[in-house]
């Protein structure tokens, strides 16, 4: 299938790229490069610079490049930015996601898959977390995702488009390869952050909070491997063969993984000592969250095959080992 990937230069597009091409699939990547990297894309692979708010440069090249479905990863995505400065988010994640959607109709297309997140759950009632819990965003970036779903939902109805939103819980790690893997600038994430200070790139890790109620005071996450995370954005192809569906997975373990964990594994891992401090709780965290993925599992035949933190650090540490300095080495 030819699939046009938006943001296909960043983390998470760039990973379903690989796995796109490894499935036998055509991708095609459009990225504005303002967050991701050319060289995260393998220059074999047909690359527009062109930003999603353009229309009528994106229906050319759905027109052009005879594409078939659309993969949706544009977005901007640092929650504390997004309660800074919320236009910015809402203009980018839901206003350029409007545009993209009307050039998908200008061109015929009528078929999406967009990335969600589990911050649309907001503080989450019960756990572990099925699809079905109610969606309370608690910060205008979780808000952006959740306004997209809902127009997903009215566009399916309405024009009969065909939609996949997977809900993220934590993308971890890097390609087995280690051809690619995670370069955020700036980066917030725990996993690459821990790499860093073990590598003496940072002074230290701050871990924020350890007073919660959780098994050692601090806070529990769902670490899903950036391969199995876009090996479900293929295992739904054929479900959207069918007009009209607006369909929602969590995509995650299942597994819940505290920061401390996290410290440990990368330790052992990187053979190195990860140097951390104890600080605040950051605003916005919930003490735990993690999925329950039975949805995807069961609809999409799809497994996660990295189950243990350990091999998903394994695989974020050859990158990061390998390029000191990101794409830019
Ligand atoms: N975290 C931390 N120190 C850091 C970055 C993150 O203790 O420098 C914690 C954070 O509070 C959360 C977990 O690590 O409990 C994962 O955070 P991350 O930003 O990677 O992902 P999030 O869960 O916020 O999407």
């Amino acid at each position: 299938m030819k699939v046009l990937v938006i943001g296909g230069a960043g983390y998470i597009g760039s990973h379903c790229v690989r796995q796109l091409v490894l499935a036998g699939h055509e991708p095609v990547v459009m990225d504005n490069l303002v967050f991701g990297h050319r060289d995260a894309v393998s220059p074999e692979i047909p690359f527009h610079e062109v930003d999603l708010g353009d229309r009528e440069a994106v229906a050319k090249i759905l027109r052009q490049e005879s594409i078939e479905l659309v993969m949706h990863f544009a977005a901007f995505a640092y929650v504390g930015e997004s309660v800074e400065d919320p236009l910015k988010y809402y203009e980018n994640n839901v206003g350029k996601t409007i545009s993209l959607l009307q050039a998908m109709r200008d061109a015929g297309v009528d078929r999406f898959v967009f990335s969600s997140t589990c911050a649309s759950y907001g503080i989450p009632e019960s756990m572990p977390m099925t699809e079905s819990l109610p969606q309370n965003p608690i910060n205008p970036y979780g808000q952006t995702k959740l306004d997209v779903e809902r127009i997903l939902k009215a566009c399916a109805k309405a024009y009969g488009l065909s939609s996949a939103s997977f809900r993220y819980f934590n993308a971890a790690g890097a390609a087995d390869d280690g051809t690619i893997g995670e370069d955020h600038d700036p980066e917030t994430h725990l996993i690459p952050l821990a790499i860093w200070a073990a590598q003496g790139k940072r002074d230290k890790l701050t871990v924020f909070g350890d007073d919660y109620d959780t098994p050692d005071g601090t806070c529990l996450r769902d670490y899903i491997h950036i391969d199995d995370l876009s090996r479900a954005h293929i295992a739904v192809f054929d479900k959207l063969k069918k007009p009209g569906q607006s369909l929602f997975y969590n995509l995650g373990t299942g597994k819940p993984v505290s920061v401390m964990e996290i410290i440990k594994a990368v330790e052992e891992v990187t053979g190195l000592n990860v140097p951390y401090e104890m600080g605040e709780r950051r605003a916005g965290d919930p003490p735990a969250l993690y999925a329950d993925s039975s949805k995807a599992q069961a609809e999409l035949g799809w497994t996660p095959q990295f189950m243990d933190i350990k091999e998903t650090i394994a695989t974020a540490w050859k990158w990061h080992k390998s390029h000191p300095g990101g794409f830019d080495n």
